[in-house]
C-alpha cells in the first residue's frame, strides 16, 4: 500500500530537493505532480483539491529558513499536511469511564466486520486487560452468530449464549444485562452486514444503537473498496452517526485513497487498521508513521525541524546580546516569556547552566508557567509602547487601566512587574555566571 504514491512523490521532490531557489513555474510543476500522484492514488478530487491549495499556500507564504532549501522546505510542509490529512495525533478507542463500555460495529457484508469485531476483543483483553463479551446481532445469515462463537474462543474471551429465534433489539438487551452483571469492562456487538445501504438494516441499526447508547460506533470498512468505502463510511455516519472507521485489508495492495480521503470525506478518524487475517493483526493508526512511510524523506523532515530549532536561537543570540547591553524592557520580556516555553521553561534553562541554585530558586518563587505566560502577554499587550519601553513610567492608576484591558487583576499587573524587575537583576546575576550567549550557545 501506497508504495506508488510513495515512488511517485519521491521523484518530484528529488527533482526540488536540490534546487537553490524555486521558481513559481517550479512550484507550479510539483503541485501539478502532486495532484496526479494523489488522484492515481485513488484520493478522491475534493480532498486532492484543498490538499494542493493547503501545500500551496503554505509553500508561497513559507517563511525562509536558514541553511534550508525551498525543496527542502516544500517536503516537509507535504509532510505536514499529509499528517493532517490522515488524522493529525491519531484517535484511539477509548473506553468508557463506568463498565461497560458498549462498543457497535457496523459496516457491509465482507468487509471483515466479524474479525475485526474479534480482533478489537482479544486486543482489549490482552494489551488493555478488559474482561470483553462479543455478542453477534446477526440473524440475517445463518452461520454468523456462530462464526462469532468461533472467533471469540481464539480470542479467548467470552460470547452471549446463542439463543435461536432471537431479534437484534432482543438479542442487545440481553447482551447489556449478562455485560453489566457479570461485570464485564467491554461489550461488542456486531450487527449484521448488508450488502449495499439497505434500508431495512438501517433502521434496525438505529434501534440496536437508541437501545445500546454505544460508547464507540464503529464502522468497518475494506481499504481495498477505495472510494466505495469512503462513502459508504460518510453515508453510515449520517444514518447512525460513527466516532470513527477500522479500515481492513490495509495488508493488501489497495492504493491508498481510503486512507487517505477517510477523515476529510466522513469528518471522522480511523482508529484501527486490519493487517491480515490472523486475530492479532489488528492496529492503531498512527497518522504520522504513515505519512513518513508515504514521504519516504525522513532525513529531510528532521532536518528541517532542526533548523527550525535553530532559528529559536538565533532570536535568544538576539535578545542576549540587548541583555548584554543592559537593556531589557517589557518588550523584550514579552518575546522572552515566549521564548521560555519553547525551551522547556526557565527550569529547564537554568538546569543546564552549573553553579545557578540560587538564581533557579528565584526563577521559582517567580512562578513562570505556561498558562500565566498567556495573560502576561496580554498585560503586556494592554500597556502603551512608552510604557513597554520603560516600566517605571506606569503609576497606580495606569495598572489599573492596564489589568482591566487585560482582563487582569491589578496584582497580576504588580506581580508582572516585580517579575520584570527580578529578570533584570536574574540577567546581571548570570552576567557574571558566565553569560547567557553562552548558555544559549550549548545546544539547545
Ligand atoms: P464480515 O462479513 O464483514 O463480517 O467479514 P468477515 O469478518 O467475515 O471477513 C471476511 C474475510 O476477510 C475473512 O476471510 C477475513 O479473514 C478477511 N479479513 C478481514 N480483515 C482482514 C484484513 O485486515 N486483512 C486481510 N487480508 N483479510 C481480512
Amino acid at each position: 500500500m501506497f508504495e506508488n504514491l510513495s515512488s511517485r512523490l519521491t521523484k518530484v521532490f528529488d527533482r526540488l530537493k536540490g534546487r537553490g531557489v524555486l521558481s513559481e513555474e517550479d512550484v507550479g510543476t510539483a503541485m501539478r505532480e502532486i495532484r496526479v500522484a494523489l488522484l492515481e492514488a485513488d484520493v478522491a478530487l475534493p480532498v486532492v483539491k484543498d490538499f494542493v491549495a493547503g501545500v500551496r499556500e503554505k509553500a508561497v507564504g513559507q517563511e525562509v529558513v536558514k541553511s534550508i532549501s525551498p525543496g527542502q522546505m516544500v517536503v516537509k510542509i507535504v509532510h505536514d499536511h499529509l499528517k493532517e490529512l490522515l488524522g493529525g495525533e491519531g484517535d484511539e478507542i477509548r473506553l468508557a469511564g463506568s463498565p461497560p463500555t458498549v462498543m457497535l460495529m457496523a459496516g457491509l457484508q465482507g468487509s471483515g466486520k466479524t474479525t475485526s469485531s474479534a480482533k478489537l476483543a482479544r486486543r482489549l483483553r490482552a494489551r488493555d486487560r478488559k474482561k470483553v463479551l462479543l455478542a453477534s446481532l446477526d440473524v440475517q445469515r445463518p452461520a454468523a452468530q456462530h462464526q462469532l462463537e468461533v472467533l471469540a474462543q481464539q480470542a479467548e474471551v467470552a460470547s452471549l449464549p446463542i439463543v435461536q429465534g432471537q431479534q437484534p433489539v432482543e438479542i442487545t438487551r440481553r447482551a447489556l444485562d449478562t455485560a453489566r452483571r457479570e461485570g464485564f469492562d467491554v461489550l461488542i456487538l456486531d450487527t449484521a452486514g448488508r450488502l449495499s445501504i439497505d434500508e431495512a438494516l438501517m433502521g434496525e441499526l438505529v434501534q440496536v444503537r437508541d437501545l445500546a447508547q454505544p460508547h464507540e460506533t464503529l464502522l468497518v470498512a475494506d481499504a481495498l473498496t477505495g472510494q466505495d468505502a469512503v462513502n459508504t463510511a460518510r453515508i453510515f455516519n449520517e444514518r447512525i452517526g460513527l466516532t470513527g472507521i477500522v479500515l481492513t485489508r490495509m495488508d493488501g495492495d489497495a492504493r491508498g485513497g481510503a486512507a487517505l480521503s477517510m477523515r476529510h470525506v466522513t469528518g471522522r478518524p480511523i482508529k484501527l487498521v486490519g493487517m491480515g487475517e490472523k486475530l492479532d493483526a489488528l492496529e492503531a493508526f498512527h497518522p504520522e508513521r504513515i505519512a513518513s512511510r508515504i514521504l519516504d524523506m525522513g532525513d529531510v523532515v528532521s532536518l528541517v525541524e532542526k533548523a527550525a530549532e535553530t532559528i529559536d536561537k538565533d532570536e535568544a543570540e538576539k535578545l542576549s546580546k540587548k541583555l548584554q547591553k543592559g537593556n531589557f524592557d517589557l518588550e523584550d520580556m514579552r518575546a522572552q516569556l515566549q521564548q521560555v516555553t519553547k525551551m522547556g521553561g526557565m527550569g529547564g534553562i537554568l538546569g543546564k547552566l552549573p553553579g545557578v541554585g540560587k538564581i533557579k530558586k528565584q526563577i521559582a518563587e517567580a512562578n513562570i508557567d505556561e498558562r500565566i505566560i498567556v495573560r502576561q502577554c496580554a498585560i503586556i499587550d494592554s500597556m502603551t509602547r512608552k510604557e513597554r519601553r520603560n516600566p517605571r513610567l506606569i503609576d497606580g492608576s495606569r495598572r489599573k487601566r492596564i489589568a482591566r484591558g487585560s482582563g487582569t487583576e491589578v496584582q497580576e499587573v504588580n506581580r508582572l512587574l516585580k517579575q520584570h524587575r527580578q529578570m533584570q537583576d536574574m540577567m546581571k546575576q548570570m552576567k557574571k555566571a558566565g553569560g547567557l550567549k553562552g548558555l544559549l550557545g550549548r545546544g539547545m
